[in-house]
């Protein structure tokens, strides 16, 4: 099954592509993880990616692309993939279209995990992060405890900036503006599985499942 995963910052879709990944026995591919790794390995591609991010600038698509190909074409992706992180612009959408079409891959599904920006903003708002051991936690969870259940520090929670609420909406804005055009691209092409991502992880995921087959 070969994936392309989608949604706002905030609806758990790295949680889904870690449960999908298992079972489904395909791999998760990050597009920022991959991009990491061949800096981290000095592949052509990797070194172009590097000059250009320690001059501050953004990776352009033509480069992203090229990384996205080295890894769609190993041998793990031969049943499939779920592809997290690109596109998110129509531009890479039309570039990811022609790189599928040059590997005779027609079968992409396109999940679009969406969610109230409401409820996200509270989701998010509503999480402290662990400042010596970096855990993350829902206020629910720590609301009677002011030692962290991951290390044992004290007084260590906070609010980190991503997790701001002028932060989150501004992440939001710039998500939707980018990626509805996208959405609407591969909906013309009937491609896309919508789901709603605020319930349990558990119960997304059943409903993923059923919605994949
Ligand atoms: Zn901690």
């Amino acid at each position: 099954m070969r994936l392309l995963l989608f949604g706002a910052p905030g609806v758990g879709k790295g949680t889904q592509a870690k449960l999908l990944s298992a079972k489904l026995n395909i791999p998760h591919i990050s597009t920022g993880d991959i991009l990491r790794q061949a800096v981290k390995d000095q592949t052509d591609l990797g070194k172009k990616a590097d000059e250009i991010m320690s001059r501050g600038d953004l990776v352009p698509d033509e480069v992203m692309i090229g990384i996205i190909k080295e890894r769609l074409s190993k041998t793990d992706c031969s049943n499939g993939f779920i592809l997290d992180g690109f596109p998110r612009t129509i531009n890479q959408a039309v570039q990811l279209d022609k790189l599928l079409a040059d590997m005779l891959i027609d079968d992409i599904k396109l999940i679009n995990i969406f969610a109230d920006e409401e409820e996200i903003v509270k989701r998010l708002n509503n999480r402290r992060a662990c400042k010596v051991c970096g855990h993350i936690f829902a206020l629910a969870e720590i609301e009677n405890s002011n030692s962290c259940p991951k290390c044992n520090s004290k007084d260590s929670f906070y609010l980190r900036d991503d997790d701001k609420e002028e932060v989150i909406r501004k992440r939001l804005n710039v998500f939707r503006q980018n990626t509805e055009p996208v959405l609407k691209h591969y909906e013309k092409q009937g491609k896309v599985i919508s789901i709603n991502g605020l319930g349990t992880v558990e119960d997304v995921n059943r409903e993923l499942m059923s919605l994949l087959f």
